[in-house]
């Protein structure tokens, strides 16, 4: 039989990346194309056209043994109508991205669905999930992007609306968020929550340690108060405390609604390995409601990085 390829495609705001695998998953090629809002839609699409034609030829994979590509787009997508329903900051709304990629392609099937459903089925079928069928990949970076797997499959919901874990409220009438409500879960602990929450807490404690770490606070980053805590400052101890109690009761809203057999964290933040997951770890095990569950819930580090959504693209493509 002859052998069958597919590309999984990363669609991001400054540029699209793109995958070549086989049928067995293993991963020939890369290549990228740079994206842009001006380009407007119908360029858009001829761009990721023209990226898979040349993914393909990079890897040595002639076209006509194409049998499916997938897309992770940002936005609302709807998967099972194929539809970006809207990604604001790219002004696309309604807009039927499988089919048109599909008639660019001369029919090559084309599934998509969101980056970061995407990168949670990445995850979850060649990643830190592998084991799993039910799992949840948390993305702490500029937000916090979330993706929901269960029983194998992206958990969409209406139109493509769900797994905006960011999105759930953690503490009512709390921080403002961009999304124009209040307390979202992303303004505790994403990356920027951190690094918002490092700077304050130096500014409260000028003998703090992290002074020494980041001595102004354009040096400060996502690793400034792990480091300090681990050196035995207070306030760092007490600014990481509060980032993981956080982290952990956000978690705890996910695993309480859907009861993942794990929780994946991904993103910067999540280089702390241990140090950060250990401590939640605990303080989600101990509260979770499931009581008469005593199976523990996994909670480990995303093992894909960046590629996590080429590779969920392509599990896409794989069910095109
Ligand atoms: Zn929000």
């Amino acid at each position: 039989m002859a052998a069958k390829y597919y590309v999984g495609i990363d669609l991001g705001g400054m540029s699209a990346k793109a995958g070549l695998f086989d049928e067995g998953g293993k991963y020939l090629a890369k290549d990228t194309v740079k994206t842009s809002k001006s380009d407007g839609y119908a360029v858009t699409v001829k761009d990721l056209a023209g990226l898979v034609r040349s993914v393909c030829e990079k890897g040595g994979a002639a076209f006509s043994a194409l049998s499916g590509v997938g897309i992770g787009s940002p936005g609302i997508i709807d998967g099972g109508a194929g539809k970006v329903v809207s990604w604001t900051n790219f002004g696309w709304e309604d807009k039927s991205l499988a089919s048109d990629l599909s008639a660019q392609l001369g029919g090559v099937p084309v599934k998509i669905s969101n980056d970061a459903n995407a990168a949670a089925l990445g995850e979850a079928k060649f990643g830190a999930g592998k084991k799993y069928t039910d799992s949840i990949l948390i993305t702490l970076g500029t937000g916090v992007g979330s993706g929901i797997i269960l029983n194998g499959k992206i958990f969409e919901g209406f139109r493509g609306g769900a797994g905006e874990a960011g999105h759930m409220t953690i503490v009512v009438g709390g921080i403002p968020c961009p999304c124009g409500r209040r307390g979202c879960f992303e303004q505790y602990a994403s990356a920027t929550a951190l690094l918002r929450d490092t700077k304050r807490a130096m500014f409260e404690h000028k003998d703090s340690a992290m002074w020494k770490i980041a001595p102004s606070p354009e040096q400060v980053d996502g690793r400034t108060s792990f480091t300090a805590a681990k050196e035995g400052d207070a306030a760092a101890q007490e600014g990481v405390k509060n980032y993981i109690m956080y982290l952990s009761e956000g978690i705890l809203n996910l695993v309480n609604c859907f009861r993942p057999q794990a929780i994946i964290v991904g993103g910067g933040v999540s280089g702390q390995g241990d140090y950060l997951l250990e401590p939640v770890r605990k303080y989600v095990n101990e509260h979770l409601f499931v009581g008469f569950d005593r199976i523990p819930l996994a909670i480990i580090c995303a093992a894909l990085g960046n590629d996590a959504g080429i590779w969920g693209a392509y599990a896409l493509a794989l069910d095109a």
